[in-house]
């Protein structure tokens, strides 16, 4: 059996032509067009990229949209005084500080400091403490792309075995928690591997739906799943460059064996990042509606 491809780029589209249609409207009916800024420090190649792709989609969906790029030595002061003023600037409904910071800035603070209702990436403890309990908050980007994804693929989650491959702040523990909740994606059964994880295998092996983000290239293997798996493979690893100098990214899965064994899985690129930028879009507008219920 191959498996079915689920297309986070096709998904993201659908939700792309939805998000348009809804910022026409508001446009049309408040006079409010969401806005965005993207705060990039330094010239990371990743991190350029990453903000260029936010800009171009913001763009593309008529936002106003800002991209603020910072020096590499901006002090930590400073960062927080900007992010002050656009917590202040009534067109700016969305804020992203693109991560990772240069060391001498906390990230920490940086995340504090911005107004939980301009927190679109979703990583203000007040988002996070919200989506823990429940409570409708800005969900972090690429879980909530995860989420969406299964949902929109008919993927029943109720009740299902899903084993989730790490532990980060901002995929493994957020995802976990999500498909825990008492809703339409959740009411799964949830394991947790990380590093210190004894037989990796054991776990993987009894997942029917298996979400991998451990940043490491085909760490899962056709020999750890089971037959009819679901994959959703969040990793992208960078493994090295086309003659024309283009990144060749591969996933956390290898894929190629995988896929013959699993019942869907996504590919790596054209799966989770693609959903990653589409629901920064859709929190943005979010926000944007907030101001338009709170006036
Ligand atoms: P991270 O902060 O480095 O966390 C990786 C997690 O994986 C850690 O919890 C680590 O365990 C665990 N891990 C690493 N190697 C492992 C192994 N061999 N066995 C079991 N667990 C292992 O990474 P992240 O930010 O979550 O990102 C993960 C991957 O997803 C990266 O490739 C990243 O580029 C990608 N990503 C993609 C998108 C997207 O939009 N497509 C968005 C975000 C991230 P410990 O905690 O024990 O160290």
């Amino acid at each position: 059996m191959s498996a079915k491809i689920i297309s986070g780029k096709e998904i993201a589209q659908q939700i792309r032509e939805e998000l348009k249609k809804e910022v026409e409207e508001m446009k049309a009916s408040y006079g409010i067009t969401p806005g965005l800024v993207t705060i990039l420090v330094g010239e990371n190649p990743a991190s350029v990229s990453y903000v260029t792709a936010k800009q171009r989609t913001a763009h593309e969906l008529g936002f106003y949209s800002v991209q603020d790029n910072q020096p590499e030595d901006i002090s930590e002061e400073a960062l927080l005084e900007l992010i002050d003023k656009y917590n202040k600037d009534e067109k700016i409904h969305g804020i992203l500080v693109q991560l990772p910071l240069p060391k001498h800035i906390d990230e920490s603070k940086v995340i504090y400091a911005i107004d939980p209702n301009k927190d679109v990436d979703g990583f203000h403890p007040v988002n996070v403490g919200k989506m823990v309990i429940g409570e409708p908050c800005f969900l972090p980007c690429t879980p909530h792309g995860i989420l969406e994804m299964l949902i929109r693929s008919g993927i029943e989650t109720s009740g299902a075995e899903v084993v989730v491959v790490g532990r980060s702040n901002i995929v493994g523990k957020p995802i976990a928690n999500l498909m825990l909740q008492k809703r339409e994606g959740g009411n799964a059964t949830v394991t947790i591997c990380h590093t210190r994880t004894k037989d990796m295998a054991f776990h993987t092996k009894r997942a029917d739906i298996l979400i991998v983000a451990a940043g490491r290239p085909k760490v899962i293997t056709a020999d750890m799943v089971k037959e009819g798996v679901v994959v959703i493979d969040v990793g992208v690893n960078r493994i090295g460059k086309t003659p024309e100098g283009k990144a060749i990214l591969c996933g956390d899965v290898d894929f190629d064996a995988v896929k013959e064994k699993a019942s869907a899985i996504t590919p790596v690129p054209g799966g989770v990042g693609p959903m990653t930028i589409t629901m920064l879009m859709k929190n943005t507008v979010q926000a944007a509606r907030q101001t338009i219920e709170k006036s």
